[in-house]
């Protein structure tokens, strides 16, 4: 078909384009991650020599020495965090977010829908009908498990046009008795900033065919808005606003706060570079003609980035189904970092401003990102919100 091999063919109608694309931001986040790691891995061989242990720290040695680490540094209970995180409670929290960034304004109504516990919303804005917005939120026998943003109508102005019927499926734990809050895990609070992020995506969109409406663009783009939202369940001014005890009102205490946010932080050199060792290789495999011998190819293009030997590949080859199973994500592994370098460098711009609800910058979010669709290119579309190809500087 012309490409020079199969990531040249797959690549074309991403955001990435091409491999040397995908390579060189993997790469700007290999440095950094595999300079974290190696500290840790100091650390953690220190530990290991102290408790009497020689040699080398392995790979077996490094879940045993952070899971210890965790345990001493961030050690948070549950149930201490349990009765501020109410699903009401984020509910609120997601919609002000929206209100704040881009003025919607959301009015619960009776709808004639599929489940009892499922709740419709009218998404409005200066009056105007942008969206009706479905959240089915809790776990039942016979629901498909995980959490999606699906919708029932895609937005398109054929015509006298139509707005996005836009769901968000979850499977939060139920209330224990009818009429008693519904708790909320840290996870379960990211989950619901997550899916709304998606249906921001179908509630803003402003394009003429419904093809291209919504969340209908590439692979590699569609995680953004949703991985972007979820930054501002993070902000000590959305959480001190509406994480009040379900009992007392009183707001998440400063303290739990900062020590929830630093807990997702925890042992990142470790996520990041067994990550990007999978995608890297994902990458490597599929440019020029098929390697001959595939785990000594794996091991090659190891050897070339100095993989600590503590850290395996995640997904190593006779076992990377992601990749080899299916098409889906075959030189597409890095699509995961590529979204979240993106959504990181995205927030930086709210944060550059000193104002996360900065209103031009979310303007322009709405103009560039949100409204669009894949009625543009996604890669012109980012240099159009951005001013610049997506990456991020080191502080
Ligand atoms: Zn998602």
């Amino acid at each position: 078909m012309g490409y020079a091999d199969f990531a040249a063919y797959k690549l074309e109608p991403e955001m990435a384009r091409n491999a040397a694309t995908v390579e060189e931001l993997l790469m700007q986040v290999w440095e950094p991650a595999v300079a974290r790691a190696h500290l840790d891995a100091e650390a953690f061989t220190r530990a290991l020599h102290a408790d009497g242990v020689n040699g080398a720290l392995e790979p077996w040695d490094w879940r045993f020495y952070a899971e210890r680490r965790r345990r001493a540094e961030h050690d948070i209970d549950e149930a201490e965090v349990k009765p501020y995180l109410t699903l009401d409670a984020m509910i609120g929290a997601v919609f002000d977010t929206a209100n704040r960034l881009f003025g919607l304004e959301m009015r619960e109504f009776e709808a004639p829908l599929w489940a009892p516990e499922a709740r419709a919303w009218e998404v409005t804005r200066g009056g105007k009908l942008m969206a009706i917005f479905v959240g089915d939120f809790f776990a039942r026998p016979s629901k498909r498990s995980g959490a999606w943003c699906s919708s029932l109508q895609q937005q398109d102005k054929i015509g006298a046009g139509q707005r996005a019927i836009v769901t968000n499926i979850c499977n939060f734990t139920p209330p224990e008795t009818a009429g008693a809050p519904a708790y909320l895990s840290w996870d379960d609070a990211h989950t619901l900033f997550h899916e709304f992020g998606h249906a921001l995506h179908h509630i803003l969109s402003d394009v003429t065919w419904p093809s291209m409406s919504g969340t209908s663009v590439a692979r590699d783009f569609v995680e953004l808005p949703s991985q972007l939202y979820e930054h501002w369940l993070e902000q000590p001014e959305v959480l001190d606003r509406h994480a009040r005890h379900a009992e007392t009102g009183a707001p998440l205490p400063a303290d739990l706060r900062d020590r929830i946010i630093a807990a997702g932080n925890a042992d990142q050199g470790f996520a990041t570079t067994e990550y990007l060792e999978s995608a890297l290789v994902d990458i490597a495999f599929h440019q020029g003609s098929p390697s001959a011998d595939p785990m000594a190819k794996q091991a090659e293009v190891l050897d070339r980035l100095g993989a600590p030997a503590a850290i395996p590949m995640r997904h190593a080859t006779p076992h990377f189904s992601h990749v080899f199973s299916g098409d889906g994500y075959s030189s597409g592994y890095y699509s995961y970092m590529w979204s979240e370098v993106m959504d990181a460098d995205a927030f930086e711009a709210f944060r550059e401003t000193g104002d996360v609800f900065d209103p031009a910058t979310a303007a322009r979010l709405e103009e560039w990102i949100l409204s669009k669709g894949d009625s543009r290119p996604a890669d012109e579309l980012w240099l159009k919100f951005r001013e610049r190809k997506p990456g991020f500087t080191l502080c």
